[in-house]
């Protein structure tokens, strides 16, 4: 299992695949259909390519928020059939005949990233995951701290060892530390995954002179998930020399992986006990202050950058926080689809919009079904189910009727003839009927919108 995703793995980093534009657009075009093709992703341009993400490039933000709502898994998912390592798309709005404004980050990234195929292109900082912009909460103060402390105090603590789960910010740590020292010193910052391709590619180019020099002339030196190190014994023997070699040198060395030292199973015990004979610190799971914190600072980011309120009121941003899991990487990435979402309805967004926004990931296992709405709906409206269902068309049954059915294609994935047929077997234009019906009076009418909140959070709520 390890060895196949391994190979292929190795194989896509050796051959340094660049992406070719041109095909992935034919695969768009393929896979999401000509209409959406045409009218979205073809107008989506290829900025920037790194090694795990890439920056595309649309007109406005609209277009921005849509895409990224509607289509970014999907994006990326057919990304990564051309290039498996990319596991993260940025959006740049790039406006037509003003592309020539360079900003700061841009400045950096360039400078970093700019030079293809040399041992430069280790390192990617990103100039986003600064120290500035990490939330400090109990779980990872301790974390937060060390990781301070040794870019004031160079090799004090060697190495740090920093561990925990997934999305905890570990990445941010180690990034942050990189940007902070990057002025003064000679920084190298790589995942233990990317070590282990140039470690083949050396090998099979014969350059491990090369590799070896490299790695050793920095002073910080910092590797992120060494977990994946696991049970791979050549990759093993180069990293303890490296180590070794950095160590004897006094370089400062920072490492994170998924869990202690001492649980990393398949490593060899010399290694082990190099990792644990610095500062080791863990970073826990958020609680709840941190997620609000979190979500207030990426509100605030987000007003710098746009020159806009995302409008979330205190009820969401509590309800976002109360109901996501203990990653922060979710945590964000809720938030960005909240608030894209809000940004292409144009109004503020209320707790039952974001349980309708967030019900896939939240109620992954949860699938609301018709026969549930039609239940809720006419108990809601006191009428029998049979009523509800039946040809007659006097208002007091034709409204709920008509409500349900709006409730089924909002709030289900049902198509609108399976919808119908659902409803005494019903024309799917009759179906079509009822929304826009609904859809009116929702908008005109406080009673019937206060109705439809009332009974989307009834199906949701249990
Ligand atoms: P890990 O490497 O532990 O899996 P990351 O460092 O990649 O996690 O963090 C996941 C996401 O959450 C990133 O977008 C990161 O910027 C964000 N994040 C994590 N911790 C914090 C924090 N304390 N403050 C702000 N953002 C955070
Ligand atoms: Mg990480």
């Amino acid at each position: 299992m390890e060895k196949t995703s391994l190979k292929t793995g190795t194989q896509s980093i050796l051959e340094e695949k660049i992406l070719d534009w041109d095909s992935v657009q034919k695969s768009f075009d393929q896979s999401f259909g000509t209409e959406i093709y045409t009218s979205w992703l073809k107008h989506i341009s290829l900025i920037k390519e790194y090694n795990d993400h890439v920056v595309l490039g649309v007109k406005t933000r609209f277009f921005r928020d849509w895409i990224t709502s509607r289509y970014a898994d999907k994006i990326l998912s057919e990304l990564k059939k051309h290039k498996l390592s990319i596991n993260r798309i940025e959006f740049k709005i790039e406006p037509e005949n003003i592309n020539n404004k360079v900003n700061f980050s841009d400045t950096v990234i360039n400078k970093i990233t700019d030079i293809k195929n040399s041992f430069l292109n280790y390192n990617r900082l990103n100039p986003s995951l600064n120290f500035d912009n990490f939330v400090v909460g109990k779980s990872n103060n301790l974390g937060f701290l060390s990781a301070k402390k040794i870019c004031s105090q160079l090799s004090r603590y060697n190495p740090l060892f920093i561990y925990g789960g997934v999305g905890l910010g570990k990445t941010h740590l180690l990034n942050s530390i990189g940007l902070e020292l990057s002025q003064k010193n000679k920084v190298m910052f790589i995942s233990a995954e990317r070590f282990m391709y140039q470690f083949i590619k050396s090998i099979k180019k014969n350059e491990m002179v090369n590799f070896k020099d490299f790695f050793r002339k920095a002073n910080v030196f910092i590797i992120d998930d060494i977990q994946f190190i696991r049970g791979k014994e050549g990759l093993q023997e180069e990293f303890f020399h490296t180590f070794n070699t950095l160590f004897d040198q006094s370089a400062q060395i920072v490492i994170s992986s998924d869990r202690a030292p001492n649980k990393l199973d398949r490593v060899q015990d010399r290694i082990k006990s190099r990792l644990s004979g610095g500062l080791v610190v863990d970073i826990g799971t958020p609680d709840y202050d941190l997620k609000i914190n979190i979500l207030r600072k990426k509100i605030s980011d987000y007003q710098l950058s746009f020159k806009e309120n995302p409008d979330l009121n205190e009820e969401v941003i509590n309800y976002i926080a109360k109901n996501s899991n203990s990653n922060i990487r979710e945590l964000v990435g809720i938030f960005n689809r909240v608030v894209a979402f809000g940004k292409m309805s144009k109004k503020s967004l209320n707790v039952n919009d974001c349980k309708i926004i967030l019900r896939d990931i939240y109620n992954t296992n949860k699938v609301i079904s018709i026969d549930k709405i039609q239940n809720v709906t006419s108990n809601f409206f006191s009428i029998s189910m049979s009523d509800m269902l039946s040809q007659r068309r006097s208002r007091p049954l034709a409204r709920p009727r008509q409500m349900a059915m709006y409730l089924a294609k909002k709030l289900t994935t049902r198509s609108l003839p399976e919808i119908g047929r659902k409803f005494s077997n019903r024309d799917h234009t009759t179906v079509i009927h009822a929304v826009k019906t609904i859809e009116k009076l929702i908008e005109n009418n406080d009673d019937m919108r206060k109705n439809a909140e009332e009974l989307k959070s009834l199906i949701l709520s249990d």
